[in-house]
């Protein structure tokens, strides 16, 4: 027997089919390599770009810089489009998640067709709802009753449910005894919006990714549309039927908008100071000095005109000095004379910190100029020293050893600066603030529920007074948690010690993205990639982007097809 089984055919899936292909050896000396790919949803697509979703909901990324495809970057080359050259479309184009999920089908099937002759891809359109050993074979059941036999597995299942954390089983309480509207976390094309009512204050909790849908599905989703203003910006147009939304989260701002631009040229070798060996007491110095070294970089050698003196003066001062000490203050200082060309992390992580408002009024008006700001900072290439620096990030990200990669002060910054919206997107919310249907409450929100009124109210030390509504939405996806994961077959092994968590990820040893037991142990067999996974990867953003997919799974189908050559090559000599 050969055989390989990959549960997950999302994006990630997809990608690890392709390079498995790509890298299988040219002759199997007559056998044949059983590949399958197990998902209840249609492969390529899965479950989240799934075709036939909201088509008002859309991928952050530009369609020029999604692809499954490899580039020169990473060999064997088996080239194919990316999605903007396969809907014919404009490298920017904002495309729907569900036209994501058509060109992700078109390359699964690609894929297929390209099977080397000693490679049957075998797709099976269940749950695996366990996974167990037996006579040295990795058994996979399937939620059909069938099961598949393999010398390797690979789990690629995407974000996974979990059932309401207890703070939100409070609220879906409270919510009951009074008659109110409350939907937990989850995503946002799962959720029934329709109990939500029109033309009354809706409270969300959150400003990221699913905030983004959310006041997608709940204004053009429900009729309004954008026309374009004087200066081409888009203008929002209510239909009525939308909910005002008040939006509360920690930074009280949402996350700036994916740079419209690519860098002009290379990078240097990246990361400097972050290595796996930083421990979780150093990491917020050794990221941050990353991210600056990244930033000026750029600077310095794309756009010199705005510094002072020459890059290695600088980067021999930088080097020495520790981000944030007087040192490097006043190195920054006499080397960068613009202020906006310097790097103020701070700021941009809590730009609303220490500042109070007379009212909201007030606050809105602040924030219509930060998102103008944003949208005009992040289209405009003269600030690349921006996109470098979410290079510097992803590049510390993926050099850190599994449990401090997923340091929640990690995973924030990310989100914040790396994570967030398209320019069009980005555009579109600061139009439905401007139509007065998004109004932003501030920082460090407090929601609480008010017995004797019925309803929340929301408070926030930004700006005085408090709002009251009788709806709340979480806008975010459920913290991952293997431990409470619903997932029949992560319960099971989580059950029987086969897997455990890392800050609530899937632990893998790095870089092999092998299993890691309770007890420690490492599983020679199975293997995980995705966003749930201990040092992990979120996105598929492609060549010339800035997502490590297709590196991470070119690698990880190296380890695989070299873990079943034992049993796939040498059984035939
Ligand atoms: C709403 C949303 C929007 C996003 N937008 C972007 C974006 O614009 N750009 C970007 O780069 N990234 C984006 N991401 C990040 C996203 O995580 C990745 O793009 C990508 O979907 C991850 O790929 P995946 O294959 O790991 O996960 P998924 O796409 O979720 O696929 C996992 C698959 O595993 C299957 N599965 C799970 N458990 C089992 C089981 N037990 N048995 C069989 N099959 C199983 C699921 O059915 C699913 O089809 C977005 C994520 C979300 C949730």
């Amino acid at each position: 027997m050969s055989a390989v089984v990959v549960i997950g055919a999302g994006p990630i899936g997809t990608c690890l089919v392709e390079r498995i292909c790509a890298n299988a050896p040219q002759s199997g000396r007559g056998r044949v390599l059983d590949l399958h790919v197990v998902d209840p949803y249609p492969p390529g697509a899965g479950r989240s770009w799934r075709i036939g979703q909201p088509g008002v909901l859309r991928a952050d990324s530009a369609a020029g810089s999604l692809t499954v495809f490899t580039d020169a970057a990473t060999r064997p080359v088996r080239p194919g489009p990316s999605l903007a050259e396969w809907l014919g479309s404009e490298p920017e184009y904002s495309a729907s998640r569900s036209e994501v999920g058509g060109y992700l089908a078109y390359a699964f099937e690609r894929v297929v067709r390209g099977t080397p002759a000693n490679v049957r891809v075998r797709v099976h359109r269940a749950r695996a709802v366990g996974l167990v050993e037996s006579a040295g074979a990795q058994r996979v059941e399937l939620s059909t009753g069938g099961q598949l036999e393999a010398d390797a597995v690979v789990l690629a299942q995407g974000h996974l449910d979990v059932p309401p954390s207890a703070a939100e089983t409070v609220e879906a309480a409270f919510a009951e005894r009074h008659g109110l509207t409350y939907l937990p976390s989850g995503r946002p094309a799962d959720l029934d919006l329709e109990v939500v009512p029109a033309g009354e204050p809706v409270l969300i909790r959150g400003a990221g990714r699913a905030f983004v849908d959310l006041v997608t599905l709940l204004t053009v989703g429900r009729g309004g549309r954008f026309t374009e203003g004087r200066q081409g910006e888009p203008v929002y147009l209510p239909s009525g039927d939308e909910p005002l939304l008040y939006v509360g989260s920690r930074r009280g701002v949402p996350h700036h908008a994916r740079p419209g631009y690519r860098l002009a040229g290379p990078l240097p070798d990246l990361p400097r100071f972050v290595t796996a060996a930083t421990s979780a007491g150093e990491l917020r110095q050794a990221v941050a000095k990353e991210l600056a070294y990244a930033y000026y970089h750029e600077l310095f050698s794309r756009h010199p005109a705005r510094t002072r003196t020459t890059w290695e003066t600088f980067e021999a001062a930088f080097t020495r000095a520790e981000w944030g000490d007087k040192a490097m203050r006043a190195l920054v200082t006499k080397s960068v004379p613009g202020f906006a060309d310097r790097l103020h992390l701070d700021r941009l992580e809590h730009p609303l910190h220490g500042m109070r408002f007379g009212d909201l009024a007030g606050l809105q008006r602040w924030m219509h100029g930060y998102l103008a700001a944003d949208l005009e900072r992040r289209a405009d290439p003269s600030f690349s020293a921006d996109l470098a620096m979410i290079h510097g990030l992803l590049s510390a990200r993926a050099a850190l050893a599994a449990g401090v990669a997923t340091d929640l002060w990690l995973q924030r910054l990310s989100g914040l600066l790396a994570g967030g919206p398209s320019l069009a997107r980005q555009a579109e919310l600061r139009a439905l603030a401007r139509a007065g249907v998004v109004t932003f409450l501030g920082a460090e929100p407090r929601i609480e529920q008010d017995e004797a009124a019925g309803a929340w109210r929301a408070t926030s030390p930004t700006v005085p007074g408090l709002t009251t509504a009788r709806a709340l939405i979480e806008a975010r996806q459920p913290a991952p948690s293997v431990r409470r994961s619903t997932d029949p077959l992560i319960a099971g092994l989580f059950a029987w010690g086969e897997c455990r968590e890392v800050s609530g990820l899937l632990d893998v040893r790095l870089p092999d993205r092998r299993l890691v037991t309770r007890t420690g142990a490492v599983h020679d067999h199975r293997f995980a990639l995705g966003p749930w996974t201990a040092g992990g990867i979120a996105g598929f953003d492609g060549p010339g982007g800035i997502a490590p997919l297709l590196r991470d799974a070119d690698a990880l189908a190296r380890t695989v097809l070299a873990q079943v050559a034992g049993s796939w090559l040498h059984a035939a000599a």
